[in-house]
């Protein structure tokens, strides 16, 4: 495996393995690299000659100073582990290597960004557009994948692609119309906790509670059977906000829901009835002890 820290380098990789007609799949992460992570580059080495896999803490899709500081960053654990798993290069750019100058694009994404994490984290998903963009443009993938873990994300960057799509006057038009988005299915750790890199700031306890953010999205998806949409919606929500009171546990480790919606699986609009939408998922942002949690399960 090579690593790879400056664009120049990539590019020379990038272009010989094209002048071999080697087809390539892009893995984009943020590091701290987890069996989520694995999974994305296991798909991509099923399906592509060449996996690049993208290491890099995205400094302008953090709304939040304090998360981005906080943000666990192993890169030689990382880079073992990607050697260890079959990816053929580690791109780990440096910021300035990045952005060597600001990147101003601001992009209109529609109601999809209107939602859930749009309102909640401003810029965000214009910062993940920005860097999502740069990689395609450096690397020029055949497919690119995504976890369903943050599953408005990838609404987010299928709606890039329709705007890199309809913009005919770039130079890499060809491969954008090419690109194949693969969403991945979220790992969980036996207890049924999402894999997340976040994970790793828990303490202990905050760790053995946390299982009960998926445990309460199970129960939410029986319930569905029988009550209506609002009713589940305002279950998980009272649940998770009432879940130290009721099981006797510190406040300390108390459940603090930003959002739960109960969304169209492709509008990621939030739908009135079960039968509104064909595909129905919930998606949910729970913070404890000061870590922002996500999660999302199938209803329908
Ligand atoms: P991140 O490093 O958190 O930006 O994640 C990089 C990619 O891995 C994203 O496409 C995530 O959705 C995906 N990912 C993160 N955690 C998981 C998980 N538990 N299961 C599946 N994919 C994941």
């Amino acid at each position: 495996m090579k690593v790879i820290k400056t664009v120049a380098e990539l590019r020379a990789e990038i272009s010989s393995a094209k002048q071999q007609n080697k087809t390539i799949g892009l893995v984009p992460t943020m590091g701290a690299l987890h069996e989520g992570h694995l999974s994305l580059i296991h798909k991509a080495k099923e399906q592509n000659d060449l996996v690049v896999v993208s290491v890099f803490v995205n400094p302008i899709q953090f709304n939040n100073k304090e998360d981005l500081e906080k943000y666990p960053r192993k890169v030689e654990d990382d880079c073992a582990l990607l050697e260890s798993n079959g990816a053929d290069v580690a791109f780990v750019p440096s910021v300035e290597e990045m952005y060597p100058e600001p990147v101003n694009d601001v992009y209109d994404f529609g109601p999809v960004a209107e939602v859930m994490e749009g309102p909640q984290r401003p810029g965000h998903f214009n910062g993940v557009a920005i860097v999502v963009r740069r990689l395609f443009d450096l690397v020029e993938p055949n497919r690119a994948y995504f976890g369903e873990k943050d599953f408005q994300q990838i609404a987010i960057i299928r709606r890039l692609l329709e705007i890199m799509r309809s913009e005919t006057c770039h130079p890499n038009i060809e491969m954008y119309r090419n690109l194949e988005l693969v969403p991945c299915p979220i790992v969980r750790a036996e207890d049924g906790l999402a894999l997340s890199s976040r994970n790793a700031r828990l303490s202990k306890e905050a760790r053995n509670v946390a299982p009960n953010i998926y445990a309460t999205l199970q129960q939410a998806v029986e319930m569905s059977e029988c009550e209506d949409v609002e009713d589940v919606k305002q279950w998980v929500t009272d649940t998770l906000e009432s879940f130290h009171e009721v099981n006797d546990i510190p406040e300390e480790l108390r459940f603090e829901p930003e959002y739960f919606e109960i969304v169209d699986d492709t509008t990621l609009q939030p739908i009135a009835k079960w039968e509104d939408a064909k595909g129905v998922v919930g998606c949910i942002t729970v913070w404890l002890t000061g870590v922002r949690l996500i999660d999302m399960i199938r209803f329908r």
